[in-house]
Formats: C-alpha cells, sequence, structure tokens
C-alpha cells in the first residue's frame, strides 16, 4: 500500500475553486486523485479545472449551493454519475459577515449558520450512501481558529466553526463501523478573498496575524495541499474525530 496515493480516488471539494478548497483540490489532484470542483462561480470553477488539468489530473466543475439540500443531493449524484465512485469530501465553503453581535439581522445569522455548517451536514448525508458503497471515505471539514478561540466582530461565524469540530466527532464516532474517518482541519489566517476584506477593514490586523504567528507569516492556499492529501489517504486511516490547525503555530503561541 502507498500511503499517500490517492490513485483511482474521487474527491468533491466544496468552494474548489479558489482560495483553501483550491489548495487542498491541488494537492488531491497532484497525489492521483479525480477531483469535483463544487462551486457557485462557473467561470472561477472553469479556471480551477483548468488549474488540475495542467497537474495531469481528471478535474470537473459542478454548479452547486451548498445552502440547498437538493443541490448537495445532486452534487454527489453528478460526481458519482461522471466519475464512477465517491471516497473523499472536503467540505470547505464558507462565509463570513463581520459585525457586532448586537448588530447582525437574524437573516445574516442564518445565511452564515447554512452556509459553513447546515451545508456540511447536509453534504455529508449527500456522501453517506456513496462512500459506503465504495467501502469507506474521507471526510474533511473546515473550521478556523474560531472553532476554538472567541472574537468580539464574529459570533455566528464562531458558532459555525465550533459546531464544524463537534459535526466531525459525532460523524466519526457514527460512521467508523463503515471505514469512514471524519476530520477538521482548523486554518490560521490565510491570504485569500475572505480575509483580504478583513485586512483592509480591521486596522492593524495584518501586522497582529504576522507578529502572534510563529511562523511569522500569513498562510497561503498551497499550505493546505499536505494536509488534505494526507486526511484523504490510507496514511491517516487510524485517525478520525480530530481537529488539526495548520497556522503557522498561532493557537499555541503564549
Ligand atoms: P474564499 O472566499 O476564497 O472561499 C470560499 C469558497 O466558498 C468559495 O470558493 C465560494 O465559491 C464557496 N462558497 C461560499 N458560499 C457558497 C455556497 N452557498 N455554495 C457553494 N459554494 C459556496 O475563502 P477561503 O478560501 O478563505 O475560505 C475557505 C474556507 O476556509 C471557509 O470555510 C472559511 O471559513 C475557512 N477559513 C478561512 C480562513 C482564512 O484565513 N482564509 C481561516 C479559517 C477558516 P463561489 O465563489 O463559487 O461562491
Amino acid at each position: 500500500m502507498k500511503l499517500f496515493d490517492l490513485s483511482g480516488r474521487v474527491a468533491i471539494v466544496t468552494g474548489g475553486n479558489g482560495g483553501i478548497g483550491l489548495g487542498m483540490a491541488c494537492g488531491l489532484a497532484a497525489a492521483g486523485a479525480s477531483v469535483v470542483v463544487a462551486g457557485r462561480d462557473e467561470a472561477k470553477s472553469r479556471a480551477a479545472v483548468g488549474e488540475l488539468e495542467g497537474l495531469g489530473a481528471k478535474a470537473l466543475a459542478l454548479a452547486v449551493d451548498v445552502t440547498s439540500q437538493d443541490s448537495c443531493r445532486a452534487l454527489v449524484e453528478q460526481s458519482v454519475e461522471q466519475l464512477g465512485r465517491l471516497d473523499i469530501l472536503v467540505n470547505n465553503a464558507g462565509t463570513n459577515v463581520r459585525k457586532q453581535p448586537e448588530d447582525y439581522r437574524l437573516e445574516e445569522w442564518h445565511m452564515i449558520l447554512e452556509t459553513n455548517l447546515t451545508s456540511a451536514f447536509m453534504c455529508c448525508q449527500a456522501a453517506y450512501p456513496a462512500m459506503v458503497e465504495a467501502g469507506g471515505g474521507k471526510i474533511i471539514n473546515i473550521g478556523s481558529m474560531m472553532s476554538i478561540f472567541g472574537a468580539s466582530f464574529t459570533a455566528p461565524y464562531a458558532a459555525t466553526k465550533g459546531g464544524i469540530v463537534q459535526l466531525s466527532r459525532a460523524l466519526a464516532c457514527a460512521w467508523a463501523k463503515d471505514n469512514i474517518q471524519v476530520n477538521s482541519v482548523l486554518p490560521g489566517w490565510i491570504d485569500s478573498a475572505l480575509t483580504r476584506r478583513a485586512r483592509r477593514d480591521i486596522p492593524g490586523l495584518e501586522e497582529r496575524v504576522v507578529a502572534r504567528t510563529p511562523a511569522g507569516r500569513w498562510g497561503t492556499p498551497d499550505d493546505f495541499a499536505g494536509i488534505a492529501v494526507f486526511l484523504a489517504s490510507p496514511a491517516s486511516d487510524f485517525i478520525t474525530g480530530a481537529a488539526i490547525t495548520v497556522d503557522g503555530g498561532y493557537s499555541v503561541q503564549g
């Protein structure tokens, strides 16, 4: 058995058309997996597929709105139809609205919960029968530093990212019998479309992150290729329910 070989495996990456999701998709593709790039923005998804094909992988763009159960189900069905099976699911799609807790409208709360947390549950439910059929599977859910810390400007987002860790643990317990491992990855501060706004809006954020991070820099999407391969491959077969930080040491700085 080759520990990190993903040849013949099929992966879905939600939000795989940019940022951290594309970094993970590139890792999976380079290790031999066929990758379904699932997002809303078709032009971004097409460009991502081109990048993955450039790595020698089979790749496919499928449109999904992860807040819709029908759309999540259709994503899995079409992936299996077109690529024959499903082994790996990365629940990476996410969003944020930064405000003080007293200022959120209830619709914003629901939108963030549906996009970041309910979406992961719906995709996992949709993927389960196909993974059982494949004899096992690997689910990687994307948390955040807000899975473990609080911050004044991000109450609903923190609720979803704490929820992602607990959802992963519960699914890990439930589906170990099916040889499905479920883990979460907790990124530190990573340069992406999501944080570019925060860097602009929050004075001093750029420098504070660098100062607190032992590695001395912001992360990049490429930093997620390795953890994706590890958690999707036989190398992690006895690891389930874990929450793994990929943060340059941000969360252990005293
Ligand atoms: P991006 O904004 O680059 O990525 C977000 C992705 O989610 C996009 O690809 C977007 O696709 C997709 N998405 C959002 N809403 C939906 C939806 N309703 N249906 C389908 N796809 C959707 O940001 P990041 O790469 O930074 O974020 C990826 C994940 O990493 C998120 O879960 C985020 O919370 C998490 N994270 C990021 C950190 C960071 O520092 N950047 C830190 C900690 C966690 P499309 O454009 O097609 O809509």
